[in-house]
This record gives structure tokens, sequence and C-alpha cells, in this order.
């Protein structure tokens, strides 16, 4: 058996009773053990059109899958679950992710374990740390408890590397709309600085996590792209969630 941490979210219908549901699976599934879980959450949308509030949660569970099965299995109860009666498609009314599975690493098109986006995100971090906040990234070598610690305190974003001028003066115009208390810095390529978000501008087709929990971004990229990933990753990081009292 191997500790998983799954994420979940979803903003359409009775987001708490899907998740309701998904537990009642982990603690019925036999190939699942020792469930935790944390308090839901309501965050601010991550993403353009990404619609009302979502909901959060954060739970650990042990399974005797590998890491494939695990998010096959998520993705059947996505599919059972989520569906709900609308006449067009709209936001998902359930998203499952598998943010960590014991202290393995999997860089696959269709797995990546640890989840890439986890490090940034509040939504993420607070519920997690609520249950497991001395797991350590694989890769990164920080605790829950650091990425959030990380994000604690004033708003700041880095640019890494090599980005063209005019590139970082539009990233920096656009992030600072979105957040007029931002602080924008170029740093060094060496430097790896102890909080804010940190975007790299790299030349290189490398897949795997690095060894730095940053933003890539390189020449292939398009600018209006890149300018509102990082408003997204901004949001996530800098939009605290806020934990719903148990009812
Ligand atoms: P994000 O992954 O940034 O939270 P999302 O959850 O909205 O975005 P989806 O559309 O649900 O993205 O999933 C897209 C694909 O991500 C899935 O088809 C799946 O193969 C892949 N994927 C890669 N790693 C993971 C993971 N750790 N957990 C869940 N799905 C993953
Ligand atoms: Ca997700
Ligand atoms: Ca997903």
């Amino acid at each position: 058996m191997k500790p998983c941490w799954i994420g979940f979210g979803g903003n359409l219908g009775d987001v708490p009773a899907h998740w309701q549901q998904v537990l009642n699976r982990l603690e019925h599934d036999p190939q699942f053990a020792n469930l935790r879980i944390s308090s839901l959450y309501r965050s601010v949308p991550m993403g353009a059109d990404a619609g009302d509030a979502f909901w959060n949660a954060v739970a650990e569970v042990e399974s005797s899958l590998a890491p494939f099965d695990v998010l096959r299995k998520l993705q059947q109860w996505e599919a059972e679950l989520g569906r709900v009666r609308t006449v067009r498609w709209g936001p998902r009314a359930l998203d499952l992710d598998l943010l960590a599975y014991g202290d393995q690493t999997v860089n696959t098109p269709e797995l990546v374990v640890p989840h890439v986006g986890l490090w940034y995100r509040r939504f993420v971090l607070d519920p997690w740390v609520e249950i497991s906040p001395e797991w350590k990234h694989p890769a990164y070598g920080l605790t829950v408890r650091q990425f959030q610690d990380r994000l604690l305190g004033p708003r700041q974003l880095w640019l890494r590397g090599d980005w063209p001028a005019d590139w970082h003066a539009q990233v920096f115009r656009q992030a600072g709309q979105r957040f007029p208390d931002l602080s924008c810095d170029l740093v060094e390529k060496v430097e790896f600085p102890a909080t804010g978000i940190v975007a790299d501008f790299v030349v290189s087709d490398r897949q795997d996590h690095g060894t730095e929990p940053t933003l890539r971004f390189s020449p292939d990229d398009d600018l209006p792209t890149v300018c509102q990933h990082v408003v997204d990753v901004l949001t996530a990081a800098y939009e605290p969630p806020e934990r719903v009292p148990a009812a």
C-alpha cells in the first residue's frame, strides 16, 4: 500500500455531494484504505472563463493500485459522477487529480506525478497542509507547508533567464493590472528567491519537473498565452481560498 493524495475541485451543481460520493467510493473500494480528508474550501476560479467559485478539498488515502491505475479509477469516477443534465457543455462538476503518490515521480504524456501545478495553488496547498504538511516533493525537496509559506506575505513575480525586453514588460504590465500591489523583478539565472513565483525563460524542451518549482516559458510560446498563464498562476497563488466550516 502506498499513500496517495487526491485533489478535488468543481463548480457546477451540488459539488459537495459529488465529493461525498467520491469519499464513499474511496471508503468502500478494497484497493483503498485509511482515508483522511481535509475541510472543504471555496476558491476564486483560475482561467479566463472558468465560471463560478470552486469547491476544493484534498484526500489522503493508501492504495494497492499503481499510479496509472489510480488515475484510471479517478477518471472513471469523474465520468460517472460528474455527469450533470445541462443542455450545453459547461464547467465540470468534478475534477479529480492525483497530486502525489508516495515519493514516486512519473513523467509521461498521460500522467505527471507529483502534479505540476501543486506548488503554486493555494486551493491545493491550504487543504493539503491540514492533513499532511510534511509530505516532501521528490524533485524539489520542499514540503507542503514550505510551498504554502513561499506564497504567504507580499505578492512577488520574478522573471528569470533571457526574457526578451518587450515580453517581460508586457508580462509585468498585465500581471500588475490584475494585482496592483504585485512586485515584479528580473533576477539572475543562478538565484532562486525564497518566496514568490518564478517564471523562467529557457530554450529547452525538457519535460521533467526540473529541480526548482518554476514556470517555464520558451520562444515557442506566444506572448498573449504567456501573459494569461502568468495571471492564472498568480490568481491561484495569491487569492487564498476560504475554509468552509463543517456543517
Ligand atoms: P490541471 O491538471 O492543470 O489541474 P485540469 O485538471 O483541468 O488541469 P484535465 O482536463 O482534468 O486538466 O486533465 C487533462 C489531462 O491531464 C488528463 O487527461 C490526464 O491524462 C492528465 N494528467 C497528467 N497528470 C495528471 C495527474 N497527476 N492527475 C490527473 N490528471 C493528470
Ligand atoms: Ca485540476
Ligand atoms: Ca484533472
